[in-house]
């Protein structure tokens, strides 16, 4: 595995292999790897020839009173476990590197960006992620690119911007990877306290209790989220948000139907956390 940080070094590296007809994929990361950027990785492995992990922390996706300063960050350790599930080249670009100066364009998505995260962290945070992971398809030109279904609200806002901009790049989202004790693995994990992470776990039960409901028959929005609330109350948790939408859309529903999106976000002591489920679908 190579490090490469310049667009121009990339680009090098990869214009022979695009040259001999081999597809690229590209992982987008901000680093401090866990089992769930390590499965985008192996997904990339077995469905692409060339595959690229992109570590950038991008500062335009932090609101000012977010944690950039404080995100993990330990490169040599990432570069290792990258390598490790057959990551062919680590592109880690300095800030200046991807907004040098003068830099002065955003993409934005509409709608979709402004419910869930949108409205609770600003929506000033999806158009750092879309405007950062345009860049990121322009410098690497991938094949195909692959996102968590953690992040369920990004993987739709990314898919939205393709399709609007005709971007030829397909979007692959692996699912959820979780602890054995269901808490979804997050690089924001590392913030939790012991006590804290024992009640972290409420969100994924709140999940769960929602999806039982659905099971048993319950199609009523109001008596499914209670249920996920309940599990959340028990544990002293407070959702920043807890909504049921549209699965492909992210439209609001009144009832429980094939795609309905269970989304959750909660303050855990430093942690902000999130997760979601679609509802009477396949386990994730
Ligand atoms: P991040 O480094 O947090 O920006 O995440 C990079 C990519 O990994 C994004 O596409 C995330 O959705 C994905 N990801 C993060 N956590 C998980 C997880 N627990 N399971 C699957 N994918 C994840």
């Amino acid at each position: 595995m190579r490090t490469v940080r310049t667009v121009a070094e990339l680009r090098e590296a990869l214009a022979p292999e695009r040259r001999a007809g081999r597809s690229i994929g590209l992982v987008p990361t901000m680093g401090a790897f866990h089992e769930g950027h390590l499965s985008l990785m192996r997904a990339a492995r077995d469905a692409t020839d060339v595959v690229v992990v992109s570590l950038f922390v991008n500062p335009t996706q932090f609101g000012p009173s977010e944690d950039l300063d404080a995100y993990p960050r330990d490169e040599a350790a990432d570069a290792a476990m990258a390598e490790e599930q057959g990551a062919d080249i680590l592109f880690a670009p300095p800030v200046e590197e991807v907004y040098p100066d003068g830099f002065a364009t955003t993409v934005k998505v509409d709608r979709i960006t402004e419910v869930l995260c949108g409205e609770h962290r600003g929506r000033e945070h999806f158009d750092g992620v879309t405007t950062v992971v345009a860049k990121l398809f322009n410098m690497a030109r991938p094949n195909v690119a692959f996102f968590g279904q953690k992040d369920a609200q990004q993987a739709l806002v990314i898919r939205r911007m393709v399709r609007d901009l005709d971007m030829p790049v397909r979007i692959e989202v692996c699912p959820t990877v979780r602890e054995p004790d269901g808490l979804a693995l997050s690089s924001r994990n590392a913030y939790l306290e012991p006590a804290e992470r024992e009640r972290a776990t409420a969100l994924n039960r709140a999940l769960g209790a929602a999806d039982d409901t659905v099971r048993a028959g319950e199609r009523d929005a109001s008596a499914v989220l209670a249920a996920a609330r309940a599990e959340l109350t028990a544990a002293g948790v407070e959702p920043e948000y807890l909504e049921l939408r549209s699965a492909d859309d992210l439209s609001p529903v009144e009832s429980v139907n094939g795609s309905t999106l269970l989304a959750v976000a909660a303050r855990v002591g430093r942690a902000r956390l999130i997760d979601n489920r679609v509802l009477g679908g396949i386990q994730q």
